[in-house]
């Protein structure tokens, strides 16, 4: 979290985001059902926090990012950022918001077009939203690319020339251009050398410290959100079960599928080491979730409510979230 991250006003609410995509089949294509990728998620960032999703492949954390910047229609649910309300803005007023929240793709190189020196690709950037254009364009993209740790001349330069870390630096300056405050950042090192992962971490780090930006922060590697979350949501077939304090949540998880997630990572100190947790079967097919609770085919500790009762994401102690019925809310 940055110096200045206030405990104030949330930069950013999600309340009830749904992201349905329809299922077609036919030569009619009619529609036969919907997967359910985001499923009533509600939450908030402060400024300056990094709020980081986790969770397994296809838990739907990526769409509910997509899903805030619009980048994919919502089905239903609200986004505001600073109060203003991001699925209504249309015109200007969703020109200003698209320079404000910015994004940074897992896989630099399909991020970037492979014609055009990333120069120009910046430059684009500028030009379309009458930032800059010209000489100061010039300027403002080499001064970009150095902030990020590359050299004035590799504007000169197209994708296939850089290194995939590189790649990502150029794809990180490109998502700085616009001046934005918050940036979900989906993945954004899972695409690359395990050895240049933690330059990338480092660079996220410093820009939000110099910027004062706000981070949603997209990853299946709790190692690397660990280090750069304030808080975690974990996700689960679309759903937040879990919503804690970094410290918290690695001190004790209080959802059976935190529990199992944290039991799988290496820990080197074996007074703190917890016994791996190993859950049974698949994750349930998004398009068909089971009735009651979304985790009950794989909860090692599953109770008869849970099959039909829906836990809903309460507050519990310390200020944490959590949707299971074996853990009690406080109002
Ligand atoms: Fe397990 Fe039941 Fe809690 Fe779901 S509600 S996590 S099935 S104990």
């Amino acid at each position: 979290m940055t110096e200045s991250a206030a405990a104030g006003a949330p930069v950013l609410e999600v309340k009830q985001l749904r992201k349905y995509f329809p299922i077609r089949t036919g030569v009619l294509s009619r529609i036969s059902g919907y997967v359910r990728a985001v499923d009533g998620v509600t939450f908030d960032i402060r400024p300056g926090e990094t709020f980081a999703l986790v969770g397994e492949s296809g838990c739907g954390k990526s769409t509910t990012g997509r899903t805030i910047l619009r980048l994919t229609g919502a089905t239903d649910g609200e986004v505001h950022y600073n109060g203003e309300d991001v699925l209504a803005a249309s015109g200007d007023r969703m020109r200003r918001l698209r320079k404000a929240m910015q994004i940074v793709f897992q896989d630099p190189y399909s991020a970037l077009n492979p014609r055009m020196t990333v120069g120009t690709a910046i430059r684009e950037i500028l030009q379309v939203h009458g930032v800059a254009s010209g000489p100061q364009a010039r300027e403002r993209v080499e001064e970009l690319l150095v902030r990020c740790g590359l050299e004035a001349y590799h504007s000169w330069r197209y994708p296939h020339e850089f290194s995939g870390g590189q790649r990502q630096r150029v794809v990180i300056a490109r998502a700085l251009a616009l001046d934005p405050q918050f940036i979900v950042a989906d993945e954004p090192i899972s695409a690359l050398d395990v050895s240049i992962q933690s330059q990338i971490i480092n660079l996220l780090e410093d820009l939000q410290d110099t910027y004062q930006l706000t981070y949603l922060f997209i990853s299946h590697d709790l190692s690397v959100v660990r280090h750069m979350a304030d808080r975690v949501g974990v996700m689960y077939l679309g759903k937040l079960v879990e919503v804690a304090e970094k410290r918290e949540f690695y001190r004790e998880p209080l959802h059976p599928y935190s529990q199992a997630l944290l039991s799988a990572i290496p820990v080197s100190d074996p007074a703190i080491r917890k016994t791996r947790i190993i859950l049974k079967g698949d994750v349930p097919s998004p398009a068909n979730p089971p009735a009651g609770c979304p985790f009950h085919t794989r909860c090692p500790v599953a109770m008869e409510v849970c099959r039909s009762v829906v836990p809903e994401l309460k507050p519990t102690t310390g200020g944490r979230q959590v949707a299971c019925h074996l853990v009690h809310p406080v109002s």
